[in-house]
């Protein structure tokens, strides 16, 4: 069984790595520090590695010991969380590459199971709701911290518990973890609620330019690094911005396309019938089927006709 074999590793491991996907968001951060709390409670050596991430995110228990870079030496054990996939772990593989044993725990349908052992649920709505059994399991004791890291993670991928894939477990979960002391109307306002200034400036520019196609059912826009030099933004500013578009009455798909190093990163998100997983994928992304993304390396008006001509396609 897959869960025996995971604590067998953790347990042999003596000094272990966790790692997750690049362009962090809450159930990244929030499944990484939860795990890495985690494994500190059991006396094990750890090193969790985020070179970059949200600044809302910096309140969370052990945010303060995350690392940019890790050590030289090889690790016996790496461990991917969200991460579906291992070009996703964009610039610091190495550390994945180099652990003497590797733990994939993800919640996306897509994932390649890259890890020597995968742990995929793809049916969990948060990689931090798969995690409650994970550490549960590793007889870890959910309190306070790691509750608040965890409910991070489950806030920010359920739309603050409000998505399709929210499931009775994860109102139980929520439910428990207040009786533990875990202030979930704070974490939800940190982490879902509060946006930057810097952010709300990136968003009016978003909405300004937002047009629609089909009938409305597709709504785009886009920002370029240039707005967000004008403007000053830091990482995960543009968070939120898709999910304008998709909740427009009658938008089925609303695409967001930000400026990156290398042409534009695409954000998609559906409403009801298009799995915008499959459009990316068709890409080179991936995602889950209501929110998905790809990266797209060619100039604006090329990347806007290509993915709004993919998504036509899907629309009834
Ligand atoms: P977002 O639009 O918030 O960046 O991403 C939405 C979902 O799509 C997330 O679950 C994220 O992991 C996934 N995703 C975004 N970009 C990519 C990508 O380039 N490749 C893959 N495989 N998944 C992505
Ligand atoms: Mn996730």
């Amino acid at each position: 069984m897959t869960l025996d074999n995971i604590k067998e590793e953790i347990i042999n491991a003596k000094d272990i790595v966790i790692l997750t996907h690049e362009m962090p968001d809450g159930d990244a951060v929030g499944s990484s520090l939860a795990v890495y709390n985690g494994l500190k409670q059991l006396g094990k050596k750890v090193d969790v590695i985020i070179p970059e991430y949200p600044k809302n995110f910096s309140f969370l228990p052990g945010a303060s010991e995350i690392k940019k870079d890790g050590k030289q030496d090889s690790y016996d054990l790496a461990i991917v969380l969200d991460c579906s996939d291992i070009k996703r772990l964009n610039g610091y593989a190495n550390y994945f590459e180099q652990a003497n044993k590797s733990i994939n725990i993800d919640h996306h349908g897509v994932n390649t199971m890259f890890a020597d052992l995968n742990f995929v649920n793809p049916v969990a709505p948060a990689c931090a709701q798969i995690l409650v059994t994970v550490l549960e399991y590793l007889g870890i004791e959910i309190g306070k911290e790691i509750g608040t890291c965890l409910v991070a993670g489950i806030i920010t991928d359920t739309g603050g518990f409000k998505y399709q894939g929210v499931t009775a477990e994860t109102f139980e979960f929520a439910a428990n973890l207040l009786n533990k002391g875990v202030n979930i109307s704070e974490v939800y306002r940190k982490v879902f609620q509060v946006i930057t200034k810097e952010a709300f400036e990136l968003r009016k520019i978003a909405i300004d330019r937002l047009e629609f196609f089909e009938d409305g059912k597709i709504s785009f826009t886009y920002t370029t690094k240039k707005d967000e030099e004008d403007i000053k933004t830091s990482t995960g500013d543009h968070e939120g911005i898709v999910e304008l578009g998709r909740d427009i009455e009658g938008v089925e798909v609303s695409i967001y396309l930000r400026e990156i190093d290398n042409g534009y990163k695409a954000s998609l998100r559906s409403t009801e019938y298009v799995n915008v997983a499959d459009i990316c994928l068709m890409f080179g992304g991936g995602g889950h089927i209501k929110a998905a993304g790809c990266n797209m390396q060619m100039p604006l008006e090329q990347a806007k006709e290509k993915i709004i001509n993919e998504v036509k396609k899907y629309i009834k």
